[in-house]
């Protein structure tokens, strides 16, 4: 077969169109909806904003903001060859675009989604940071930036940006989902990934009306802290299964409830190290 005739097949496959190519479009359109708006605040940072700032020092704007742009084109350019090339495999997989399912049904799909790729997630990022090699060479790409804005969120090497994507298809291939099921869930997905790095905890943010989900700072601490906080969005992993919790993190949620700001929280952390620290000296 000639490769006019590949890209013909391919170009008139409705499926191939409305699966793969329509999903990684819902995906983006939605990343970049949740993570220009914060890309811009945290630009103009404003001073009415800066009690919320979970760091309280300069975003990384003129280092990361364009390059952010680059990597996203850059990282959907190879996802989508990819996607042509194993698009013969995943056409075998069972999502289906034929009866929806009741709404119950829809909604404990998306719940388990939500559960299954949190934990698959957990357990990859985890790794990334545990094996050498895959810490130096791919994953400490995201982790240049350690005061992300909420663009930064998909700054990171195409390796690692194609495994997050196919981890998120894992729940939809394995129960067989309808495609509009999986297209939530991928907007869902990439509520999640932007929200983690807009680098401010506002009490509004709609994000908190997820249960179990404590805001942009659980992730937010991941890049400061480096060490623990390896779930993509729920921290109770962290807490129960892995005991990877920063003890920082520990502190700032504790101190939000007793009704610190984070620009207090900052400073009582900034005393926990001197003292640490004399007591060392
Ligand atoms: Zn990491
Ligand atoms: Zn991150």
């Amino acid at each position: 077969m000639d490769v006019l005739a590949l890209w013909q097949g391919f170009y008139n496959d409705p499926w191939f169109w409305q699966y793969p190519m329509a999903t990684l479009a819902i995906s983006m359109l939605t990343f970049l909806t949740v993570a220009i708006p914060w890309t811009i605040v945290a630009w103009i940072d404003p001073p009415s904003l800066k009690k919320y700032k979970i760091q309280q020092k300069p975003f990384e704007m003129k280092k990361y903001l364009w390059p952010s742009f680059g990597r996203i084109i850059i990282n959907n350019m190879i996802l989508i060859g990819l996607l042509i090339l194993f698009w013969p495999l995943m056409k075998l997989t069972a999502v289906h675009n034929w009866d929806l399912p009741a709404w119950y049904i829809i909604i404990l799909q998306l719940l388990f989604f939500v559960l299954l790729d949190d934990f698959l997630y957990y357990w990859m990022h985890r790794y990334m940071h545990e094996n050498k090699w895959l810490l130096k060479h791919i994953h400490s790409v995201h982790h240049r930036i350690r005061n992300t804005c909420g663009i930064n969120g998909n700054y990171m090497h195409w390796v690692e940006y194609v495994l997050t994507a196919g981890l998120a298809l894992v729940g939809p291939m394995l129960i067989g989902a309808h495609i509009y099921v999986v297209w939530i869930w991928v907007a869902i997905r990439q509520i999640e990934g932007a929200d983690g790095h807009i680098g401010y905890d506002v009490p509004w943010n709609p994000a908190h009306l997820f249960p179990l989900y404590k805001g942009p700072v659980y992730h937010d601490f991941h890049h400061a802290k480096f060490k623990g906080n390896y779930a993509g969005f729920l921290p109770y992993l962290d807490e129960y299964l892995g005991k990877t919790h920063i003890p920082a993190y520990l502190r700032y949620l504790k101190g939000r409830k007793a009704g610190l700001t984070a620009i207090e929280i900052t400073q009582q952390e900034e005393a926990l190290r001197n003292s640490q620290r004399q007591r060392q000296g």
